[in-house]
């Protein structure tokens, strides 16, 4: 007969929402163990924006220090129009960051930060090469079984499981995301044909032209030595089953060329781009069912344009943490209750201003969204 091994608390995902789940509960005191997919995690060609809202929550987990070391800190994020490269709006970042919402704002290679995440865990407790296959709740605890025959009976079970979580399928029953009607190009690019251009780059900056086509472009290194672009535009339909294909600097000018030089320029030392579909949901009306709670991607996810999907999807890591310290292991169901009221409103808000791509296009306060203080914000 197989062994069933029993745990306080499973969590399927260690992406960049478990991850950080993982440390912040295993910090708050819980035993928990985490269960993966994938064999191993490997260094992607992509970058992401880690805000202030989020940097404070690394600082309770350790890695404040260490990721403002690697990542890039942008002293703006610029907003221009991608033909004349006239500013629409310059949002200060940097210093004004640490000084107006209480921590650094950075872009990062999302490998760099991932990487950082998993070697902060305790090894012993992140299980690699598990993939759930089956739950089934039972009076007590939940029964899980993963793709190698292992099984775990857990008392609670949080599903970082991202966009085609299994957790959500339990929870409200078979559906696959939508496509949104949107793709996106991802590419590190060549620094020394950027350097040729003889342009001086931008940090942060986000061309765009009319309302459906962007391209968002950033450092990822402190030193700068390392240039990535991200783009979002319309494309009918995605008819592939891999999720991303390879695109081409020819895709990208035929997308983008003949416009500002410094665009020109990067699409110039663009050697290798990837093309992405960007899958969506509605926001959904359950977030937790007796054991089984959601976070991140696996319960509200969105089309990337505020950079900060990742970022909503720590922040709940964050408020569950903290409504299951409140309330203890037994009490879940207050401390699901407490996790949904507090984050809903303001990952719904993210959710919908991130789906129709107007953040910072034009002058706005961002102060809403960077100064939140997960850690200590009012549990509802
Ligand atoms: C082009 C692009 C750019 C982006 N830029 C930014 C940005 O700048 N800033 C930002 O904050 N966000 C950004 N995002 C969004 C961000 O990537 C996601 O919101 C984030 O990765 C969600 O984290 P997650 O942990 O919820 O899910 P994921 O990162 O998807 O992690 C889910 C994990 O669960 C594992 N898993 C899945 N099913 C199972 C199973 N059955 N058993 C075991 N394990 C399983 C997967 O292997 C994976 O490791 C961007 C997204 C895209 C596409």
């Amino acid at each position: 007969m197989t062994q069933i091994d029993q745990v306080d608390i499973a969590l399927i995902g260690a992406g960049l929402g478990g991850a950080a789940a993982a440390a912040l509960l295993l910090d708050a005191g819980f035993s928990v163990h985490t269960f993966e997919q994938a064999p191993e995690f490997t260094r992607l060609g992509a970058g992401i924006h880690i805000g202030p809202n989020v940097m404070k929550i690394f600082r309770q987990i350790g890695l404040e220090k260490r990721l403002e070391t690697i990542g890039s800190h942008p002293d703006h994020w610029f907003s221009r129009d991608g033909n004349t490269g006239e500013y629409l709006s310059k949002i200060p970042l940097g210093d004004y960051a640490k000084k107006e919402y209480g921590a650094s704002y950075i872009t990062i290679h999302r490998g760099d930060l991932h990487a950082e995440q998993i070697d902060a865990l305790p090894q012993d407790k992140v299980h690699f090469n598990h993939r759930l296959t089956d739950i089934v709740e039972r009076d007590s605890d939940v029964l899980l079984t993963f793709a190698n025959g292992k099984k775990v009976a857990a008392k609670l079970v949080i599903g970082a499981d991202g966009i085609n979580s299994m957790l959500r399928e339990k929870l409200l029953g078979v559906e696959k995301p939508r496509y949104s009607g949107w793709v996106g190009h991802r590419a590190l690019v060549n620094m020394d044909k950027l350097r040729a251009s003889g342009l001086e780059f931008e940090p942060c900056v986000k061309w765009w032209w009319e309302k459906s086509r962007h391209i968002m472009a950033y450092a990822t290194k402190n030193d700068q030595s390392e240039y990535y672009y991200v783009t979002g535009l319309p494309q009918d339909t995605w008819d592939h089953e891999t999720s991303f294909i390879d695109s081409s600097r020819e895709e990208m000018e035929a997308a983008f060329g003949g416009s500002h030089p410094m665009v020109q320029a990067l699409i110039d030392a663009t050697e290798t781009v990837t093309k992405w579909p960007f899958w969506n949901r509605d926001p959904l009306n359950l977030w937790s069912q007796g054991r089984l709670v959601l976070l991140g991607d696996a319960c509200h996810p969105m089309r990337p344009h505020m950079a900060q999907g990742a970022c909503m999807a720590i922040e709940d890591a964050a408020v569950l943490t903290r409504a299951l310290s409140q309330s203890g292991l037994d009490n879940y169901t207050s401390a699901f209750t407490s996790y949904e009221n507090t984050r809903r409103e303001r990952a719904t808000k993210v959710q919908t201003i991130s789906n129709a791509n107007t953040w910072l296009k034009e002058p706005e306060d961002p102060a809403w969204l960077y100064a939140y203080d997960p850690m200590t914000a009012d549990l509802n």
